[in-house]
Formats: structure tokens, C-alpha cells, sequence
């Protein structure tokens, strides 16, 4: 059950990224493509897990977890990329490597103390003026990461962010460059910038994205979330 469209899409944006890492003077060893699977069936996931695929990207810990447990015979790692709730934070290190997520005290002390391993984390950056959307305001940023730095079994990789669409991705991305500049001077290791989707990864790229998060290019449309 090969789908070679699937595949061709998939050998398209590594292309393309291939591309853009070269054209940004960057090393493509320093870059990550996480699939992004949501909504998606697990015989997707299975089918890219054949065509190289190892790391991919969930939003609604019920789905990811499901998944996660019905492919438990393939070695992926799981990221998680969704707004959480607190008290199923927990549950989501059941499968995942990674959150992508982290923006509120309640969520880093929900996670706290899971030392063997330690839980690998980026805070996301709300770039938008919606309060409602995941992630923390640019003023608070320095505030929250500290606290993260503070909290035992928790390792800051660095900041992720989802640009706005009413906003040139180059622009946005350069702010959460220098949000990650600010990040590192309280924490050196603190280096990874997750940004970076289907439309604005060249951009991402361009701005220092160590993680890009896509989905729909490489997957196709998005069934309608059930
Ligand atoms: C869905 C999603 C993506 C992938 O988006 P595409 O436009 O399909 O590439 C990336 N990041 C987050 C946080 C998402 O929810």
C-alpha cells in the first residue's frame, strides 16, 4: 500500500528544504523536519515511517496517543506541537520526546520532576495580540523561562512559534530569532528554534528554525477533524 503521491510530496519538500538550508549558508545536519500527522490515520504515519520518516508531529493528545500506542512497533519519536491542559500533560510523556508547547506556570509544574529522562521542551512565543492563542506574550517570555530553567526534569531546548497570518513570515520569524537571542543569554544551551510550517518554512529557515513543523505539504489535506 504505497501511495506515490505521499512519497512524491515528501521528496519535494525535503528538496526544497535541502534548498533553502543551502541557500541560508546553513549546515542541513542542524535542521530537523518533524511531520506533522494530525488527523491523519496511523497507516499514514506507517506508510511515511517507510519512506524514511522518523519524527512526527501530534496536536490533540488523545489522537497522538492512540497512534502512538497502535504503531508502538516502529521507531519514531513523537513530538508534541498542540495547546495542552494541564492535567493531561502528564500523560503525554506516555509517548512523547518532546513538547513544543510550554506557555504557563501551570504546565511547567504539571511536568516538573520527570528526570529520567528529562522532558525536552520549547516555551512557544504567541506572536499574535490573541490571548487566546497557545503560547506567551514576548513580555513575559524571560519570566517563564526562568522558571522552566528553574524546574527539575525539564530541558529547554528554546522557542517555538506559529507565525500570524496577517504578517510577513520573514518578519515574524525574525522576531522570534531575537526572542531566542534573548533565551540564550539566560540559557546557553537553550539554542533550537522550532518555526517554520507547509507555506513559511523557506522563510523559517532563513531566520535560524532548527525544527520546522510540517504537515499538509508532505501529507496532503487534512481530513476534517472528527
Ligand atoms: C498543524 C500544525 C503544523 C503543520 O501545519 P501545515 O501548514 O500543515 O504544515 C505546524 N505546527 C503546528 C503547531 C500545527 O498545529
Amino acid at each position: 500500500m504505497t501511495d506515490a503521491a505521499l512519497a512524491d510530496r515528501l521528496a519535494a519538500v525535503r528538496a526544497g528544504i535541502g534548498d533553502a538550508v543551502r541557500d541560508a549558508g546553513r549546515d542541513p545536519s542542524d535542521v530537523t523536519t518533524i511531520v506533522v500527522t494530525k488527523f491523519h490515520p496511523a497507516a499514514l504515519v506507517r506508510e511515511l515511517f517507510g519512506l524514511g520518516v522518523r519524527t512526527v508531529g501530534e496536536n490533540r493528545h488523545q489522537e497522538a496517543k492512540a497512534k502512538a500506542s497502535e504503531l508502538a512497533d516502529l521507531d519514531l519519536q513523537w513530538h508534541f506541537i498542540g495547546q495542552l491542559q494541564s492535567k493531561k500533560a502528564r500523560q503525554v510523556l506516555g509517548y512523547a520526546r518532546v513538547i513544543h508547547s510550554l506557555d504557563r506556570d501551570s504546565l511547567v509544574d504539571a511536568l516538573s520532576g520527570s528526570d529520567d529522562p528529562p522532558v525536552d521542551c520549547f516555551i512557544q512565543l504567541n506572536l499574535t495580540e490573541d490571548l487566546g492563542r497557545g503560547g506567551v506574550r514576548d513580555d513575559d517570555f524571560e519570566r517563564l523561562a526562568e522558571r522552566v530553567i528553574a524546574t527539575s526534569g525539564l530541558r529547554l531546548l528554546g522557542v517555538m512559534a506559529v507565525a500570524p497570518l496577517d504578517e510577513e513570515p520573514r518578519r515574524a520569524f525574525a522576531r522570534v530569532r531575537a526572542v531566542s537571542d534573548r533565551l540564550t543569554r539566560l540559557s546557553p544551551e537553550s539554542t533550537f528554534i522550532s518555526a517554520g510550517m507547509s507555506a513559511d518554512y523557506r522563510e523559517a529557515v532563513v531566520e535560524g528554525a532548527t525544527h520546522l513543523r510540517i504537515g499538509s505539504a508532505i501529507t496532503g489535506n487534512r481530513p476534517t477533524p472528527g
